[in-house]
């Protein structure tokens, strides 16, 4: 599959459409799932064109699952869940829905709701609120 320059994380990557963010360098940017499954739900993406993770250029995997890694980490501090979920997935028979690759980092519990994929979009104000306390957690 083509890559798609309009994809939506495309142009949140250009700042031409909003997210609540997390986490940035020169490499990769976090931030937060627009329709969480959990609370605390972010996404690392590569500020890098590539639909999946079979064609991302070595340089940047460190740079992802380290950030990946530390973004889990901050989770666990925030949320103290017993499980935290980290879910990337290749093609549309995956499950793939955004062609731009992403890690999900996704906090688990038993008790604690998992909601649908891309189903309820939460407000930004909510959003922000996660976002801050993950932020603070980070420890890069
Ligand atoms: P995938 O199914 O491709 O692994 O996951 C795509 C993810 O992107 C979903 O969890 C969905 O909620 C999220 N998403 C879709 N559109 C947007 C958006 O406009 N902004 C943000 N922040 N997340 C989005």
């Amino acid at each position: 599959m083509n890559y798609d320059k309009n994809n939506i994380f495309a142009k949140i990557l250009r700042n031409e459409a909003d997210c609540v963010k997390v986490y940035e360098d020169s490499k990769v940017l976090a931030f937060m799932d627009v329709m969480p499954q959990a609370p605390g739900h972010t996404l690392v993406i590569p500020k890098f064109e590539t639909t999946n993770l079979l064609n991302l250029p070595d340089e940047f995997m460190e740079p992802i699952l380290k950030t990946t890694k530390n973004i889990a980490n901050a989770i666990k501090k925030v949320y103290s869940p017993t499980g935290v979920m980290i879910m990337q997935l290749n093609g549309k028979e995956a499950g793939q829905t955004v062609f731009h690759l992403h890690f999900h980092i996704i906090q688990r519990s038993s008790g604690l709701e998992y909601k649908f994929h891309s189903r309820d979009v939460e407000d930004f104000d909510k959003l922000e609120n996660e976002a801050r306390k993950i932020r603070k957690a980070i420890a890069i």
